[in-house]
């Protein structure tokens, strides 16, 4: 039986400034190398053999009922805005809606060059495509909104990077859309009002049809990225490019590229290698994501049949944001010390805890988890630091009814450590995909113990430090 996807493509149904149709540039020999078979499942895909697979997630065959195309999209990069950036390595093949009902995009990340690829080769290499396959899985499993990974392709093919020929490789990702902060902004950007209805109108179906107009899109939005953010500090995710066309009005995490999990917590945590600034640092992501979401409140106030009284309205909404963040953060933070509801008392019984921890160089990761079973003070340096904070926040625990599940449930046991990741990569680029399979069957449970991966709770060594991470383009 070939394969099927039960395409409906709404997005290619836009007006055609929204995109390029454009398809996939052939590979020499595409094998496949990952396959998500649940999440192929939840989407009604059946049929076809591994080598089916492999041609169609590759790009080198068009599956029946896909309209491939390269979304057009603007965006600020650190802060700059360029007017045009686009699908440059992407393509969307078409949509299929899920058996919850839900619509996700399928896309080929690494499938060739488009008309947005400006000097790129439109490729991705092994490393970037793998690690977003495991980093997205992850989340996933942690309970974070977020992109899922479908299929990785190998092409059999080089692609050239700094440190030369490297592997090439399509990963296939799923979202609720791809529709960017910066999609809103190309419209803007060009006075195009009336594609900028028509993306209003679409974001609205596809993703809040509860809500009405501008103002409720913008308002939802705000919502949802609050609460991701939120999602992210609490379980020490750093994006690393939180560019607005970086940012998905879905509110899912989206485009894996420097990201990282701190392994010891401090909040002025930076990985990427591009980002000497710390624009995108841990604890700037808060004030990052308002910032983006003051773009997207720019960029529909043309909409808006007063302006001046529209500029009013979304400038209350995106300054009521901060106090949305830190009360989720408040309380997805207080959960992680057992506690189910977070007040004043609360929240600095946490940032007593994180001082310390930062102080202490203590795993964040480890440091919340050991917090049920008597082992966090070992986190520390200095253990004492541990021991000072530890009287108060047992005599506030007496007061919760189940302090130990709800810890249980809010710290994961697992995240893809940096180090594990890098090593993940070695491996696949000499031919072993044993620690790729390993990392996704155990971050598919992060809140499982698993005695067998404890190597993979463990920090690094000093030697496996992985200081800096890649964009990886
Ligand atoms: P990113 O930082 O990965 O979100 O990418 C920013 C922009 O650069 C997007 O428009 C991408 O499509 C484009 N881009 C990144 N890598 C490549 C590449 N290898 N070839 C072509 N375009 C790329
Ligand atoms: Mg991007």
């Amino acid at each position: 039986m070939t394969l099927h996807l039960p395409f409906d493509n709404s997005y290619a149904r836009l007006p055609d400034r929204f995109y390029t149709r454009q398809g996939a540039v052939p590979v020499r020999a595409p094998r496949l190398i990952a396959w998500n078979a649940g999440l192929a499942d939840e989407l009604g895909i059946t049929g076809g053999d591994e080598a089916a697979r492999a041609r169609i997630f590759s790009g080198n065959e068009v599956p029946e009922g896909a309209a491939p195309l390269a979304q057009v999209y603007a965006g600020h990069q650190f802060g700059g805005f360029s007017p045009q950036l686009g699908d440059g390595r992407a393509l969307l093949l078409g949509e299929v809606v899920d058996g919850a009902g839900h619509r996700r995009d399928i896309q080929l990340k690494g499938s060739g060059p488009t008309p947005y690829s400006r000097m790129g080769d439109g490729r991705a290499w092994l490393g970037p495509v793998l690690r977003e396959y495991v980093m997205s899985e992850a989340m996933h499993g942690l309970g974070i909104p977020t992109t899922r990974a479908l299929a990785a392709v190998a092409t059999g093919e080089p692609v050239w990077r700094e440190a030369g020929a490297l592997p090439g490789a399509v990963l296939t990702r799923v979202a609720a859309s791809h529709i960017r902060v910066g999609t809103f902004q190309y419209f803007a950007a060009r006075r195009d009002l009336d594609g900028l209805r028509a993306l209003c109108d679409h974001a609205i179906a596809r993703h809040y049809p509860h809500v009405t107009g501008p103002a409720g899109l913008l308002e939802a939005v705000i919502d949802r990225q609050a609460q991701l953010v939120a999602k992210w500090l609490a379980v020490g995710f750093i994006h690393g490019v939180m560019n607005t066309d970086n940012t998905a009005v879905s509110g899912e995490t989206i485009d894996y590229g420097p990201c990282a999990f701190m392994d010891s917590y401090h909040p002025v945590t930076v990985f990427s290698s591009i980002d000497a600034q710390g624009r995108y640092a841990y604890d700037n992501q808060a004030n990052v994501i308002v910032w983006n979401m003051a773009q997207l409140a720019t960029a529909l106030v043309p909409l808006m049949p007063d302006g001046e009284a529209a500029v009013e309205e979304f400038t209350a909404l995106v300054h009521a944001m901060p106090e949305r963040i830190e009360a989720a953060r408040q309380q997805a933070f207080a959960a992680k010390i057992g506690i189910a509801e977070a007040g004043p008392e609360e929240a600095a019984l946490v940032d007593d805890l994180l001082a310390r921890m930062a102080e202490g160089r203590a795993d964040f990761t480890n440091t919340f988890r050991a917090l049920s079973n008597g082992g966090a003070r070992d986190q520390f340096l200095d253990p004492a630091a541990f021991d000072a904070w530890e009287a108060g926040w047992r005599a506030r625990l007496a007061r919760e009814r189940d302090p130990q599940a709800v810890m249980r449930a809010a710290n994961p046991a697992i995240i893809p450590r940096n180090h594990r990741m890098e090593q993940m990569i070695e491996a696949a680029v000499a031919g072993d995909f044993a620690p790729f399979e390993r990392l996704l069957d155990v971050l598919a449970h992060p809140f499982d113990d698993q005695p067998e991966a404890e190597d993979l709770r463990r920090p690094p060594a000093p030697s496996e430090e992985v200081r800096a991470t890649f964009c990886g383009t």
